[in-house]
């Protein structure tokens, strides 16, 4: 019952100046924050983030725009663990397009734009976050981005950071 999931804060949410309010959000639910960091992405990353399964779903322009995007700017990069985290995670994230994320959710309580807005622009849409969507998805996303000694484990060493009474 225990999953990993990945988050990632797009450039957009660092130029907003919100990482901390949204970390705050995943701590409040409980979730435990086993990985976390502030990178610029390499191309390759961003390539291996943004599948050819993205293009496939919502076109090659799109995948290529949300690589742009990636490469724009630092973005925080967290793994978080918790019990079924991965629904948890993408139900405080939201609906992808901003406009109909539902209020209360990170997207929809920190951004609005529309996907007309943004093909209008031919900017992909700033939504501020991307969270995985399925535990396997989760797997191969943390991977992406982590290696594993930079990941934390729970089990086995949190007792050397605790101080024992
Ligand atoms: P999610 O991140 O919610 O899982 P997708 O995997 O479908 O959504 O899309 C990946 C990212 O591509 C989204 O976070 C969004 O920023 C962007 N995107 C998706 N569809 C469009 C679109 N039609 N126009 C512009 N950007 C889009």
């Amino acid at each position: 019952m225990i999953q990993r999931s990945l988050v990632l804060l797009k450039p957009d949410a660092l130029d907003r100046g919100i990482v901390g309010e949204i970390i705050t959000r995943f701590e409040r639910v409980g979730a435990s924050i086993v990985g976390l960091k502030l990178l610029v992405s390499e191309k390759d990353t961003a390539e291996k983030h943004y599948t050819e399964d993205l293009a496939q779903r919502r076109g090659e322009a799109v995948r290529n725009m949300m690589i742009e995007m990636l490469l724009s700017g630092p973005v925080v990069a967290m793994t978080v663990e918790g019990v079924e985290i991965v629904e948890v995670v993408r139900k405080m994230v939201g609906a992808t397009e901003p406009k109909a994320a539902a209020p209360g959710t990170i997207r929809g309580d920190y951004s609005h734009v529309s996907f007309a807005h943004a093909d209008e622009k031919g900017i992909g849409v700033f939504n501020l976050i991307h969270a995985s969507s399925s535990p396997e998805e989760a797997e191969v996303e943390i991977n992406v981005w982590f290696r594993p000694e930079e990941l934390f484990n729970r089990d086995s060493s949190y007792t050397k950071f605790t101080v024992k009474k």
